[in-house]
């Protein structure tokens, strides 16, 4: 009985690969071309966590860091790079199961139909903004808060928007933008544009000190990229997830060495001295770490490793 199964299996499947040999050519299916889901999830105990992307930025790395083009650049090649990188740029949803908390909103209309696109994964997440009741700024850089607004309106009607008082009081400084040399001038008007619609609503709170911001959340301020550098920390269940921000942008050069800084850091010693603190903290303690611009969904655990350190992306997970 099996064996006359297998004969008329065999049988069959011979009959179809004559057919296929003998059939017309079909039609290709057309390309997709459009990128893969923009959201990534897992759980931090019994917090939930969206990385949400907001799209990438190609940017000059080579002229950007503060080591030699060629360098860089060989470096990036090993890593299967080239200039311009092109940079993820993204945002965490945090849902403690009281609170909605977004981390950072991506660059809205500030940099270009290439990033952006926060919102759209935010809704193809299974979120709607209304719904966000905290925003936390990790830093006033327009990729960041860009996303805060649309033509002058905020995007995030019922949102608390936080954010380290230091970044607050030199971005948002009239004096300041007045002061700043033409080719600077638009880092303020972009902190100002997203973040002033919030000021004026009452929508905006400086974060005056490290500790919890809601249940499970908490800043921490690491100053140097801006003034005002804070990171975010989700805890729960003996979890940790430290949301880092800018402390990296190129993880194929500055994993390896630490030391090399980018021309965006307002204070390059600072900043460097804030990644070596954090990394370190994060190889010890064996925490997960989320970053701005690692590769999407920016996940993953850092390592030491000689005078650097080594990164090690999450697992992809189906939260079973
Ligand atoms: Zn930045
Ligand atoms: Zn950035």
């Amino acid at each position: 009985m099996i064996q006359t199964f297998q004969r008329t299996l065999l049988a069959s499947a011979a009959a179809i690969a004559l057919c296929t040999a003998f059939a017309p050519a079909q039609a290709a299916a057309p390309m997709a071309k459009t990128p893969a889901p923009g959201f990534f999830r897992l759980m931090v105990g019994d917090i939930e966590v969206t990385p949400i992307s907001d799209g990438t930025v190609d940017l000059p790395t080579d002229q950007l860091l503060r080591e030699k083009p060629e360098t860089t650049r060989a470096i990036l090649e090993k890593n299967y790079l080239k200039v311009p990188t092109e940079t993820s740029d993204n945002a965490f949803l945090i849902n403690t199961g009281s609170k909605l908390v977004l981390v950072d909103t991506g660059a809205g209309a500030l940099f270009g139909p290439t990033l952006g696109k926060l919102l759209a994964n935010l809704k193809a997440a299974g979120y709607q903004p209304e719904q966000i009741d905290e925003i936390y700024i990790t830093h006033m850089h327009g990729d960041h808060v860009g996303g805060l607004v649309s033509d002058g309106k905020r995007v995030f009607p019922n949102a608390i928007v936080r954010a380290g008082k230091a970044d607050a009081d030199y971005w948002l400084s009239k004096a300041n933008l007045d002061k700043a040399p033409a080719d600077k001038k638009g880092f303020f008007q972009g902190a100002q544009t997203a973040l002033n619609p919030y000021v004026e609503a009452g929508k905006f709170k400086a974060i005056e000190g490290d500790g919890e911001l809601v249940p499970g959340v908490s800043a921490v301020a690491e100053h140097g990229h801006t003034p005002g550098h804070t990171t975010y920390a989700v805890d729960s269940k003996g979890q940790k997830l430290v949301l880092i921000g800018d402390l990296i942008h190129v993880a194929a050069v500055q994993f390896d060495n630490p030391t090399v800084t980018i021309g965006f850091d307002s204070d390059e010693k600072a900043a460097f001295a804030a990644r070596k603190k954090v990394f370190d903290a994060a190889a010890k303690n064996g925490w997960l770490v989320g970053g701005a611009h690692l590769q999407f969904p920016g996940l993953g655990h850092i390592a030491s490793q000689g005078k650097g350190y080594r990164w090690i992306p999450v697992n992809y997970t189906q939260m079973r």
